[in-house]
This record gives structure tokens, sequence and C-alpha cells, in this order.
């Protein structure tokens, strides 16, 4: 589905993705870990195209996305986004918020959108907090509202930068669930994370970040409990 080629990206003189190559398929989950600024987050804003990649090409269905000529704002709606601050706007419903971008930015009927953000409202059981204001909800439940803004585009592929990191840990929980019933409806996911357990816990697969490079990557239980790389092993052994 998602296919990543030599993709670099560079700040000035740090190159942060140096060839960097990832394949995902359709409907898998792969969690990103990696060191503080090994590029995570990079990846994840470069195959949304928020940031413009120096060299490579990404590939989505086959399409070239990164071609200069392709319309960024339609695969946008193919790629769903989400941050570890889920910046909800305090002065409108949980609906409202979810329904502002599909029918401002992208011109969609306002209904349609409205009955589609319900629905995945319901699938959540978040459905008695469509009237609600953020302020209301615990950071989990604001955070799971967050995740289903980026679904009501039904994108082909959800990205989730660090999306646990902000909360309390009693409250990872529920959005580790929602990821979880997101899987089993077939979301094909990438997720950045510093959490292992989490990592270990909804990802199919496990790629290691290091120089700008996946270093390694496998099912979990192996680059996590047995890595081949020393330095996956330096990196597990600095974090637990
Ligand atoms: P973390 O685990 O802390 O979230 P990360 O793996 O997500 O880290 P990135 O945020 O992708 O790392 O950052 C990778 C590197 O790129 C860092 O050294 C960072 O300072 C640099 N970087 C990221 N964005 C920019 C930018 N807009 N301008 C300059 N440098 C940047
Ligand atoms: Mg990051």
């Amino acid at each position: 589905l998602l296919s990543c080629t030599d993709v670099r990206k560079v700040f000035g003189d740090h190159v942060v993705l140096d060839d960097l190559s990832l394949d995902v398929a359709e409907h898998e989950v792969v969690a990103l870990i990696g060191a503080s600024g090994s590029g995570k987050s990079t990846l994840l804003r470069c195959v949304n195209l928020l940031a413009e990649i120096d060299d490579g090409t990404i590939r989505l269905d086959g399409e070239e996305i990164t071609d200069p000529r392709i319309n960024a704002d339609l695969v946008r709606r193919k790629i769903g986004l989400v941050f570890q601050s889920y910046n909800l706007f305090p002065h409108m419903t949980v609906l409202d918020n979810i329904t502002l971008a599909p029918t401002r930015v992208h011109r969609r009927a306002a209904d349609e959108t409205r009955a589609q953000a319900m629905t995945w409202l319901e699938r959540l059981g978040l459905a008695d907090k469509a009237r609600t204001y953020p302020d209301r909800l615990s950071g989990g439940q604001q955070q799971r509202v967050a995740i289903v803004r980026a679904l009501v585009n039904s994108p082909r592929l959800l990205l989730l930068d660090e999306v646990t990191s902000a909360l309390d840990p009693e409250l990872v929980g529920e959005v580790l669930t929602m990821i979880r019933d997101l899987k089993s409806e077939g979301m094909t996911m990438v997720l950045a994370t510093h959490e292992m357990g989490f990592a270990k816990q909804v990802a199919d697969r496990v790629a290691f970040l290091h120089a700008g490079k996946v270093l390694e990557q496998g099912p979990p239980e192996q680059v996590l409990g047995d890595p081949t790389e020393p330095r996956t092993r330096q990196f597990l052994s600095r974090i637990i």
C-alpha cells in the first residue's frame, strides 16, 4: 500500500532520512521506534506531504505521491495524520471538531460528513459525546476524537505520531483499544512510539530507525525481544 524508496530528507547539513526505504502492506500495522531525533516524526510528515523530501519516492497504491505535480490535498485526504497534541477547538462540540475540516476544506456535503462522523463515534464508543465540548472529555477521549477526525475522510492509511505520550498512563489503554479496533477493521497504520509495550501490543511489525535508515525490522517479539543489531539492543537497553 505504502512504499518509501530511498527517501532522503535534509535540514541544512543535517541528514535526517538517509535513503530510507520502508514498505507497508494493506491492513498492516507498523510501529516506528528509535531514539529521539531519529526521524520518526519527519518520516510521517514526509508521507503526509507536510514536509518535502529531497530525494527518493513515496508511493501510495502505486501512485507516486512525491511527484511535484500531484495534488497534495487529495493525497492528504487519503492519509490521516494524528499528533501527540490533539488540538481540538475548545469552542466547538466534538461533532463540529470532527466535521469542520472535511466540510470547509474539502467542501464535502455537511450531512454526509456528519453521518460518517456519527458512524465512527458509534463504532468507537463515543457517540454520547458528540454534543460535548472538549474540556468535558478526558485526555484519552480527546485523543480518540482526534483520531476520529482523521477517519472521516476514509483514509487509506492512518499515521499516528506518539498518540499516547501526552496521556496519563491510565488513559493510554482506551486509545490502545481504539487502535486495536481500527486494526480489526482492516485499517493500515504506521505509528511512531516511545512505548515498547504499545508497539508490542498493536504492531504486526516494528521498524527501528537509526542514522536515517531502518536499521532493523521484523515481528515485535523478534525486534524487541531478540534484536539482531547491536544498535537496537543498545537502544532497548537504555529505555527499559
Ligand atoms: P522524537 O522521538 O523526539 O519525537 P523523532 O524521531 O520524531 O524524535 P524528528 O522529530 O523526526 O525525530 O526529528 C529528526 C531530526 O530532524 C531532529 O534532529 C530534529 O532536530 C530535526 N528536525 C525536525 N524538523 C526540523 C525542522 N523543521 N527544521 C530543522 N530541523 C528539524
Ligand atoms: Mg517525533
